[in-house]
């Protein structure tokens, strides 16, 4: 059976026809419009273009933002200009077929789960490390939802009491300490204080971001202040997925998002800061780490496959 995947983005829309394999048979994208209407207008228009090619079943959407329980009304969006918005219902009468709305980050997940880095396991927690911090909780084979739709948000478990305003509206949020944002603050803060951060200082552009590759190179030459940085935000990580095995006790971890392209380097001090952290550790089992394998299509790949589950 194929099935449709859109993954609605800040910037662009990605969509594909998915195989029950996970593979991506085709695929399309277009630039996000601005007004709800257009949206809706091109995400239809992309169905029916890859409708006409293939012999498609269920269509699934994945965007960011707050979806209540029934997956059919965006409660909130943090890209698009979205309040209880009917979603379901406006792609459903443009499209003409069932339409399944998925929160991005539980797409992303479950992609990883069905056909990537999380084949095999029945507990599993994803971390996505982008700007922010996304996440997603298979537990005993199903997406955790929760009673109102937005369970997962392990991004805004509070990490430190009083610390870091959240654009959430909270302070001491995870994504301020272990993400892409907080990982290029920590090699600011680190190349602004001297010392170990001399090289880090000659590498920051204008804009005082280290690029991937200069970062690469510098980790590749064990560089004190680089190698600071990325265990100052794995020692988050770590710590926090030591609090999240307490509650939700996954058999696996998976790492996505551009940080996790870090590979071992981030992974290493990750597995020591949640052994460090673990309630009990030593006497229970502990869970494995592994970085995602799907990368950007991960979202689209998910919610195709959730798609066709759910239409059955
Ligand atoms: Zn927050």
């Amino acid at each position: 059976m194929l099935n449709v995947g859109i993954d609605i983005g800040g910037t662009k829309i990605a969509g594909g026809v998915v195989d029950d394999t996970g593979a991506i048979i085709e695929r399309t994208r277009v630039a996000t419009p601005v007004d709800t209407g257009a949206l809706a207008e091109a995400v239809a228009a992309m169905v029916h273009d890859l409708a006409s090619r293939h012999d498609v079943g269920a269509v699934g959407v994945a965007a960011a933002g707050y979806i209540d329980r029934t997956r059919s009304v965006m409660l909130h969006s943090p890209n698009i200009d979205w309040h209880n918005e009917p979603l379901r219902a406006e792609f459903e009468a443009r499209i003409g077929r069932p339409v399944t709305l998925e929160n991005d980050a539980n797409a992303a997940g479950w992609g990883e789960y069905r056909f990537g880095a999380g084949r095999g396991s029945t507990d599993m927690v994803m971390v996505t490390l982008g700007t922010g911090v996304g996440g997603a909780v298979i537990n005993d084979g199903r997406l955790l939802i929760g009673a109102n739709g937005s369970a997962a948000e392990l991004g805004h478990l509070r990490f430190v009491r009083g610390g870091r305003p959240c654009g959430c509206g909270q302070n001491g949020c995870l994504e301020q300490y272990a993400s892409g944002r907080a990982l290029q603050r920590e090699l600011g803060d680190i190349a602004d204080g001297g010392g170990i951060g001399a090289r880090l200082a000659a590498h920051r552009g204008a804009d005082g971001i280290v690029p991937a590759a200069d970062l690469a190179l510098l980790l590749s030459e064990e560089d004190a202040g680089a190698v600071e940085a990325v265990r100052r935000v794995a020692t988050a990580l770590g710590e926090a997925c030591g609090a999240f095995q307490a509650v939700l006790d996954p058999d696996l971890y998976v790492i996505g998002g551009g940080v996790a392209d870090l590979g071992e380097v981030l992974l290493e001090p990750t597995r020591i800061a949640y052994e460090t952290s673990l309630p009990g550790f030593g006497d229970r089992p502990t869970a494995r780490f592994t970085v995602a394998t799907l990368g950007n299509d991960a979202g689209l790949v998910g919610v195709a496959d959730l798609a066709g589950l759910r239409s059955r």
